[in-house]
């Protein structure tokens, strides 16, 4: 599981709050050093740098796995273009082809249109748009891009010039609604021309034994295709699916399992090896489990085909790297949370049959990113809870890291009045500047670590992937949320020294609710339905504690209308904390017994519909704050450094400028699948 930006919001909220009520002095005091987080704007995307702190507290072995690593996952990045549409990777080669050898007229409307596209493409790695699923439109003419290519000598096929303007063809790279045909109507590039919905789900039913209590990952790493009308699988692996960018990622694996901190890690890359050289499904879950234990050391990672969010149908996991160096100081912060993780779960307002009697091996970790691949660059999440699969969570544990140089990045490259524009009054203003931050900071932590861990199924109840079937996704998410929501209120924590008081959990609760309400609606299109699993839980806990809080005659939330604009405001935080308990029992209920049509009333009935009114107005006070909805990231490029004999003595971390300079370079260095 991922999480996405959302507690990164609040804080960039808080700061940039104080950093446009304040004097110079105090900007300077925001801004110790002279990084420059900024490196582009386009569309509604902002592109940013990551500071990577102490780097060089390492020593030279541990830069070297940290170079081998990042190395390994850029060399399969193509991967990840590929499995987002089948027409990615020839388009991007012909758009980039053009790019580098036009020498018209750059000043013109149009080629910055195609410029501005070629970025979108690059930020979500292909033509769709990496948060709503919506094809990227061009606001160029067919004909500006055929004069340009044959300026260029590029040669772009007519299917291809089909793909990219007719707005008909591959609408959508995932479809998550089952009337329209999950897999018929999603354009990701997993499943073979003429594959039915019907016929996957039966193709992958047929393998699953109902008292399998260890399931293999089963479509993890192969695409369905129809041979002669018979359904087989394609496994992406070395001499397979994808092979040619593969052997490079083992490759680079194997430097690193020279160099690895200890024998556990050494073991893990070894698994991984095997697993990319057989494709067996069996050495994915070893390698899985090797990773849950493998708790030493300094540096860890990230590897394989790891989120399912791509695959209507939740089997196909997206190529994934992070490379990942230990933050020590934050993370002994939160092993308080991680000692008392019994008490949470025997605490949580969940039914007594809900609860797991021992909840076991949980990590939490705050670590700093080294670089970043695939599904996870540009655009990247703050936290990740892995692995997936249930049952090697429940039997080795998991590991859960907060990406702390992301977040960072996130915040400080704040500079925006959204927090005075959407707050109801100055005490959230200010309650948000002075806790903003750390109850970003423990949300992040309670979801990852006690939230996506928390529960149990009853017995005999299915997976919530085949249970809760498209609505898994959002519903774990919400699940999460409602425990850290539940928590952040809860005076033990107090105690406990993870936070100064209860008012960091009203920060939380002003933030969350200011944007599963309103904010986060900037990042849809008008008359659109909110899809993408994290957005969609945000909305349907805000609304339905909102509609549960106005049957009392003193709401604990009231809509406030001022001067033409709307306010949400929490007048009892106490009674909010209710209903996210009330709320929290009904969906560990849902999970736990597999409730379908409790799921689908949920996320369908409060988290999909969008007020236009509310949404237009959304639009229209963020659009004069002027800041772009979401943030890609450009990786630091590290250059090992070799003495006169060809020996490695250093690793240095640099910077490129531009963000055109960096995906060109990789697409050169890195395009393993034209
Ligand atoms: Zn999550």
């Amino acid at each position: 599981m991922k999480k996405f930006l959302i507690t990164g919001t609040l804080v960039m909220l808080a700061l940039s709050q104080a950093l446009t009520t304040s004097s110079q002095t105090l900007e300077k005091n925001f801004q110790p050093s002279e990084f420059v987080y900024e490196a582009d704007r386009f569309a509604d995307i902002r592109i940013l740098r990551y500071e990577l702190p102490n780097f060089d507290r390492l020593n030279l072995r541990q830069k070297e796995l940290v170079y081998y690593l990042t190395q390994a996952g850029l060399a399969g990045r193509d991967i990840m273009w590929a499995q987002n549409g089948r027409y990615n990777l020839a388009i991007r080669t012909a758009l980039e082809n053009i790019y580098t050898r036009f020498d018209g007229n750059k000043e013109s409307a149009e080629w910055k249109s195609f410029e501005t596209y070629l970025k979108q493409i690059w930020m979500s790695n292909g033509i769709h748009h990496h948060y709503s699923n919506q094809k990227h439109q061009p606001q160029f003419s067919k004909s500006y891009l055929q004069d340009i290519a044959k300026s260029t000598k590029t040669e772009i096929s007519p299917e291809v010039m089909e793909v990219i303007f007719n707005p008909n063809i591959a609408s959508k790279k995932v479809e998550k609604d089952a009337s329209k045909g999950l897999v018929e109507n999603s354009s990701v590039n997993f499943y073979g021309p003429g594959i039915t919905t019907e016929e996957a789900l039966a193709y992958y039913a047929s393998k699953i034994k109902p008292d399998d209590r260890t399931p293999l990952s089963y479509g993890i790493n192969a695409d369905l295709v129809k041979v002669n009308g018979k359904l087989q699988e394609e496994v992406y692996k070395v001499g397979g699916k994808y092979g040619q960018a593969l052997e490079q990622v083992v490759m680079w694996l194997e430097r690193a399992e020279r160099v690895a901190e200890n024998d556990k890690q050494a073991v893990v890359i070894r698994k991984l090896i095997q697993f990319y050289r057989t494709g067996d499904l069996k050495a994915w879950d070893d390698f899985n489990i090797q990773w849950a234990r493998a708790t030493e050391g300094d540096i860890d990672f990230i590897h394989g085909f790891v989120e399912v969010y791509n695959d209507p149908l939740g089997n196909r996991g997206s190529y994934e790297t992070i490379v990942e160096i230990n933050d020590f100081e934050a993370s002994e912060r939160m092993k308080v949370m991680m000692d008392h993780a019994q008490w949470f779960e025997d605490n949580s307002p969940t039914q007594v049959e809900h609860k797991k009697k021992e909840v076991k091996g949980i990590t939490y970790k705050v670590v700093n990113v080294a670089g970043e691949s695939g599904d996870a660059n540009p655009s990247t999440p703050i936290g990740v809870n892995l692995p997936n699969a249930q049952w090697i969570r429940t039997m080795h544990g998991s590991k859960s890291v907060s990406l702390g140089n992301i977040e960072d990045a996130n915040n400080k490259a704040g500079g925006t009045g959204m927090l005075s524009e959407f707050a109801h009054d100055l005490e959230e203003i200010n309650r948000a500047i002075k806790y903003g931050e750390i109850a970003g900071k423990l949300h992040t932590a309670m979801h990852e670590v006690i939230g996506h861990a928390s529960g149990q199924l009853e017995n005999g109840v299915a997976p919530s992937s085949q249970t809760l079937k498209e609505f898994a996704s959002t519903i774990e998410e919400g699940r999460a949320d409602l425990v850290a929501l539940y928590y952040v209120m809860d005076p033990q924590l107090v105690e406990w020294g993870l936070m100064p008081s209860l008012e960091v959990g009203m920060a939380e609760y002003d933030g969350y609710f200011r944007n599963g309400m309103m904010v986060q609606l900037r990042r849809l299109k008008f008359e659109e339905e909110i899809e993408e699993a994290h957005m969609r839980n945000r909305a349907w806990i805000c609304n339905w504690i909102y509609e549960q809080a106005q049957l009392s005659d003193k709401p604990a939330i009231v809509k406030v209308e001022r001067d033409g604009k709307t306010y949400f405001d929490i007048r009892d935080y106490e009674a909010i904390r209710n209903y996210v308990g009330k709320l929290l029992n009904e969906v560990q209920r849902i999970t736990s017994q597999g409730d379908y049509e409790a799921a689908k009333n949920l996320a369908d009935g409060y988290g999909k519909k969008v007020d236009l009114d509310i949404h237009k107005e959304v639009v229209y006070r963020s659009e004069k704050l002027n800041i772009p909805p979401y943030n890609g990231f450009m990786n630091p490029v590290l250059v090992p450094v070799n003495d006169q004999y060809g020996n490695l003595i250093d690793v240095k971390v640099t910077y490129m400028k531009e963000f055109s300079e960096q995906m060109l370079m990789y697409s050169k260095n890195y395009g393993f699948l034209k």
